[in-house]
């Protein structure tokens, strides 16, 4: 296999690899690689914090090759302007999200998309599509190489037809499991905020994601990554208990990414 990047011994044989470095209203950021072409999506913690995330993973902050944003919320994009710069990397961002994202500054080099329109870094096919949630034009993203696909689907209120088109047939799932209903009703955050995170526009409960699971759930299916959790209405352990009642029909392995920490380097064969 082509490679820039030093693939472990144990996964000399991948299509693509995914490595989530934080998730939460803290801050996001995804590592995908096929190898040779290495992207983030998001980059929503401080550069300093990003580089020592993907070093403490063997990943390599130079061999990158571009930063997709997903949407404008500053734990989406407050890295993406140093780290553009810092390593001369072009910036993929929809026009909306751009004239919203003043915090990114001015990067290395911007890049646009459409949402609905595939488009290719290097042998990387990405495909955004639309999300509904509180943001300007805010995307998903479907991420394809070596004839394996991987989605992306966080900060959504609904998961709507389109979306769940878009996140069948994938190896690999990052999915949001934001809040413990119960968990938001009886916590501290003041109504408003409450409704906005229930809304259409908001983020997706455990059960939602638990109930998009169960229809997303085929054989190929090997790995469905929990994303997004909220820290003061979630817990990992009531994600888990509840979206793995989903996999009836499959064996994936279901994990939850963390906030303070990255996660482990996934290889998908
Ligand atoms: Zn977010
Ligand atoms: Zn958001």
């Amino acid at each position: 296999m082509n490679s820039d990047n030093p693939i472990p011994q144990e996964a000399r044989e991948y299509s693509l690899a995914v490595c989530t470095l934080a998730s939460g209203s803290k801050g996001n950021a995804t590592y995908i690689s096929d190898g040779r072409t290495s992207i983030l999506i998001d980059a929503g913690l401080s550069g300093r914090e990003i580089q020592r995330r993907l070093t403490s993973r063997g990943l390599d902050p130079a061999k990158l090759t571009a930063i997709i944003v997903s949407h404008e919320h500053g734990d989406h994009t407050r890295g993406v302007g140093i780290m553009s710069r810092r390593f001369k990397l072009p910036v993929y961002i929809n026009q909306n999200t751009r004239s919203a994202s003043a915090e990114i500054g001015k990067p290395h080099e911007i890049r646009g998309f459409e949402c609905g329109t595939t488009f290719n870094i290097r042998d990387l096919a990405i495909h955004p599509f639309s999300i509904s949630h509180d943001a300007e034009d805010p995307a998903g993203f479907t991420v394809g190489s070596n004839g394996t696909r991987m989605a992306i689907a966080t900060d959504m209120g609904i998961a709507t037809a389109m979306v769940k088109e878009h996140l069948k047939h994938c190896a690999l799932l990052i999915l949001e499991a934001n809040h413990d209903p119960q968990m938001l009703e009886t916590g501290p955050y003041p109504w408003p905020l409450k409704q906005r995170i229930q809304s259409r526009t908001g983020h997706l409960s455990n059960a939602d994601s638990r109930k998009l699971l169960h229809e997303l759930q085929h054989e190929k299916l090997q790995h469905v990554i929990l994303a997004h959790l909220s820290e003061i209405n979630n817990t990992p352990h009531k994600a888990l208990e509840e979206v793995s009642r989903a996999l009836t029909r499959c064996r994936a392995q279901l994990t939850v990414a963390d906030q303070y920490d990255s996660g482990p380097v996934i290889y998908l064969k």
